[in-house]
């Protein structure tokens, strides 16, 4: 269990964010926190800035404007490695896998580049191993990545992203595409990443996901938050019935 105080840290602080493309601002002066023992939900309509929020954070696109510090280090416009080596690892919404390296392989690469880069081959591939018996691919090392269906895929790519070990984990759209049944292990999975110490901010259009598992919920609207609260008070905000949900409400 975290304690108290674990829950009062600050890991993520973003402010002022802001990026264009063109004339179209994607992110506009986005201000929000991660605490750490966390997990929060980053909802919005489809094109309210959220993987572009993702992709500034992880150093993949450089801000126009604004900061970003994890535990209270700047790492704005960081190169991609540089961040996650300081312990910020991603999910991407298309998944990205090495399509031709083994689920093995493929984990091994987080092991050997993340936050604490294991140097021993044989190190990296034991613990590549346990992180893909806890993301569910107990028995699959040795399938190539693109032999893998979706569900495993997208267990792979977390797998990839938690062997680097990070302080804080974005899933963009982990749970999309999903069965029911699948969504269920999803989120047993997510809580149990927070319980083996990262923080997690998920991007997530599955509202009974969202709301079950999050903490907190932040609501982008245009590329700003619009809410950032506890579940249960972001569902009844009418700012976000409006915005999010054109009027029919949560359901
Ligand atoms: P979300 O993830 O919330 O659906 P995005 O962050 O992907 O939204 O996109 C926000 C806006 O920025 C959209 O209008 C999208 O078309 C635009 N956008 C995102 N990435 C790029 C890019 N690389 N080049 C141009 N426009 C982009
Ligand atoms: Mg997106």
């Amino acid at each position: 269990m975290l304690s108290a105080s674990g829950l009062d840290r600050r890991l993520l602080d973003v402010q002022g964010l802001t990026k264009s493309f063109g004339g179209l601002a994607a992110v506009k002066g986005l201000t929000f926190s991660v605490r750490e023992g966390e997990i929060v939900g980053f909802i919005g309509p489809n094109g309210s800035g959220k993987t572009t929020a993702f992709n500034l954070i992880t150093g993949l696109l450089a801000p126009d404007a604004g900061h970003i510090w994890l535990a209270g280090e700047e790492i704005t416009a960081f190169r991609p490695h540089a961040i996650c080596a300081k312990g910020i690892a991603r999910t991407f919404q298309l998944v990205k896998p090495f399509a031709h390296l083994s689920a093995l392989h493929n984990v091994m690469v987080g092991a050997i580049y993340g936050r604490e880069p294991v140097a021993a081959l044989a190190t990296a591939a034991s613990q590549a191993r346990e992180t893909l018996a806890f993301v569910g691919l107990a028995g699959k090392d040795q399938v190539e990545a693109r032999r893998l269906t979706l569900v495993d895929r997208k267990r792979l790519e977390l797998a990839r992203a938690l062997a680097t070990r990070p302080r804080l984990l974005l899933l963009d759209e982990f749970m999309a595409g999903l069965n029911p049944q699948e969504v269920q292990t999803a989120m047993a999975l997510v809580r149990r990443i927070r319980e083996t110490g990262p923080a997690v901010v998920m991007i997530e259009h599955i509202v009974t996901a969202v709301m079950g598992v999050s903490d907190r919920v932040i609501v982008l609207s245009a590329g700003q938050a619009i809410a950032d609260g506890p579940p249960e008070a972001v569902a009844r905000d009418p700012k976000v019935i409006d915005a999010y949900l054109g009027g029919v409400g949560v359901a």
